[in-house]
């Protein structure tokens, strides 16, 4: 592919939307660009990129046995009815009418929809089991899209649905999933963890897996232990009750009102913890966003429980952060730094912020002074140091310095060892979803024996866009994001320092040739640029290997670059002739 001949709209600075290290490199690489709050359109390097995704989630799904399909996204509102989720899916469900005013709504999955073809199609054990899977877009009206393709609006799912006449024809399904998403995460570079979660929210009837990349823009935690190799989430781990802010898409929730339970647990003598989740919040805008009317009524009726009042705001950040802003939107009378000097005349300091409010923005509600200092150095850098409190009491931290409920040093539920708290994009989920689907819509099939029984079902879904942009997190660099041979866009790049001098062009086309024989695919900047251009654009769009055709070129001499190889700990740049490269 010709460089000059594709739209690759690189930027020399990140656009003020961009949230996240790994989002920042997609836009400015010129992969993405956002159309409106959470829908993005890929442009032809990241098309590249999803499409390679897609192809591996394809055949890990292909070898597991499942059969491709693909199901409606406008579905009727009467199959939602018919499963009691068009009220109970609330307004993340995205709903329109047609012409007729006959209600749809456009698919944030397709448990319905699938349930309806079993219902109709399969009414025999003979054509059990079987696992439909479909790779497609999918609405949520999600609260607060974020960090790019990671919480999109409008986002690209690979979503599978699985049919047993048995529990036990149902656990072999769910075990073969579950290699196939160890597989898909390993094949696309991911470090991740499998974690158990809550079957709670979704209805689920059995267990229930996610996937975890590990990354710090992550907005789920995960719990694991060391000891024993105890993987959950935050919700399963027993954390995040009723006073918790997340709610089960891990969305924050500012309706949280801490309760006794919350008091008795976290805090023993009876402060009131209450954290609400606000990741990626940076700036003062961003913040004001989401502490909308209701936190404010949530942060009074909080002083109001905690019979207290808010005296004083603990802030402090680099100075991106409008204090008057901050002050309206908590109602504050003060804002204080956080310095102790700043802090000796407050010592009934009621209300604080702890942590970096780009990340956590726990509130304190009549817990003994903390001081705290923090610096907002972006989403990804945490620096926090914490004086005068009383961890595991106030709070406790985790691994990478945030705050979590519960006491520190909390034992494992399985060993009794320490646990350790991680953030992790939930990329992946796998559910036994049991008859919950079929009983409600009446889907039946016929046993060996001829009695009628409803299907048990398990689905299990991988964001297909944001596993890229997990990869785009993961893989973030200082120049750009250094792809994975396995989903980069193309394997190498050739770079000409001049596409008018005969000789490294006439080199160029040549590997360009060897190469594609060789079966790899090849980006060719052919533009009628300065090398320095050049090289920066290279850098952003991150392609495994680099070529550069320079002055050598007459005595077929390139430059070898490869970040996978300096990965390996392999010089950065090497030279060789056009032969050995
Ligand atoms: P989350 O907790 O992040 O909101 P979820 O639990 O609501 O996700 P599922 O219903 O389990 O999501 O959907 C299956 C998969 O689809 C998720 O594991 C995730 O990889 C992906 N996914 C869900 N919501 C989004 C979104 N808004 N943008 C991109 N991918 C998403
Ligand atoms: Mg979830
Ligand atoms: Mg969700
Ligand atoms: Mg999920």
């Amino acid at each position: 592919m010709r460089q000059s001949e594709m739209l690759v709209p690189t930027l020399r600075e990140a656009p003020a939307e961009a949230d996240a290290a790994g989002h920042r490199w997609l836009l400015r690489s010129g992969m993405i660009r956002q159309l409106a709050a959470g829908i993005y359109s890929y442009l032809p390097l990241g098309r590249r990129i999803l499409l390679n995704v897609e192809r591996i989630v394809r055949e890990e799904m292909d070898r597991a046995g499942c059969q491709e399909v693909l199901l409606p996204i406008m579905q009727p509102a009467e199959l939602w009815e018919e499963s009691g989720r068009y009220t109970q899916y609330g307004p993340e469900l995205m709903r329109l009418k047609d012409r007729h005013a006959r209600e749809f709504a456009l698919g944030p999955t397709h448990e319905e929809v699938v349930t309806a073809l079993a219902r109709d199609e399969v009414n025999s054990y003979r054509k059990l089991p079987f696992t439909l899977y479909q790779i497609g877009t999918k609405f949520r009206d999600e609260r607060r899209p974020r960090f790019g393709l990671l919480r999109g609006r409008e986002f690209i799912m690979k979503d599978a649905y699985s049919f047993a006449s048995d529990w036990e024809e149902l656990d072999r399904t769910y075990q073969a999933m579950n290699t196939a998403y160890s597989r898909i995460l390993e094949r696309c570079g991911l470090e991740y963890i499998r974690v158990e979660a809550d079957a709670g929210t979704i209805g689920g009837q059995g267990e229930t897996h996610e996937f975890m990349a590990l990354a710090d823009v992550g907005e789920d935690t995960i719990v694991t232990c060391k000891h024993c190799g105890y993987a959950a989430n935050l919700e399963k781990a027993g954390y995040e009750t009723s006073g918790s802010s997340v709610n089960n898409s891990g969305q924050a929730e500012v309706s949280a009102v801490p309760t006794t339970a919350d008091k008795a647990d976290g805090n023993a003598e009876g402060d009131t913890l209450v954290r609400i989740q606000t990741p990626g919040v940076r700036t003062i805008n961003e913040l004001s966003a989401f502490v909308g009317e209701d936190a404010q009524n949530m942060i009074k009726t909080l002083l109001y429980q905690a019979d207290g009042q808010l005296v004083a705001a603990l802030v402090r950040g680099d100075h991106e952060v409008n204090d008057i802003a901050l002050k309206q939107v908590l109602g504050a009378e003060e804002l204080i730094l956080a310095d102790e000097t700043a802090l000796a005349g407050h010592p009934k300091l009621t209300v604080g912020f702890l942590g970096p409010i780009g990340l956590d923005l726990p509130i304190v509600v009549d817990a003994d002074v903390a001081v705290m200092e923090h610096a907002i150095t972006g989403a990804n850098e945490v620096d926090v140091h914490y004086s005068n409190v009383r961890p595991g009491k106030d709070f406790a931290l985790d691994n990478v310095g945030r705050i979590r409920f519960a006491a520190e040093g909390d034992g494992c539920p399985t060993c009794g060892e320490s646990l350790v708290f991680t953030k992790g994009i939930e990329v992946g989920h796998i559910f036994k979803l049991g008859t919950k689907y079929s009983d409600a819509m009446g889907a039946s099939f016929l046993d060996r024996n001829g009695r009628q029984c409803a299907p048990v079902m398990g689905c299990y879904g991988i964001g297909v866009s944001r596993l890229m942009a997990a990869i785009a997190e993961q893989y973030a660099g200082e120049e750009g994001i250094r792809w994975p041979a396995t989903v980069a866009p193309y394997h190498v790049h050739l770079i000409p320092m001049s596409w008018k001098d005969e000789q490294q062009r006439e080199l160029t086309l040549q590997l360009e040739q060897q190469l594609i024989d060789a079966g790899y695919s090849v980006l060719v900047d052919d533009r009628d640029e300065r090398p320095g251009v050049k090289f920066k654009d290279s850098e952003l769009i991150g392609l495994p290997v680099q070529v550069v055709i320079g002055r050598g070129a007459a005595e077929g001499q390139v430059e070898f670059g490869s970040h996978v190889l300096a990965a390996q700990g392999e010089s950065k740049r090497i030279s060789m002739t056009a032969q050995e490269a």
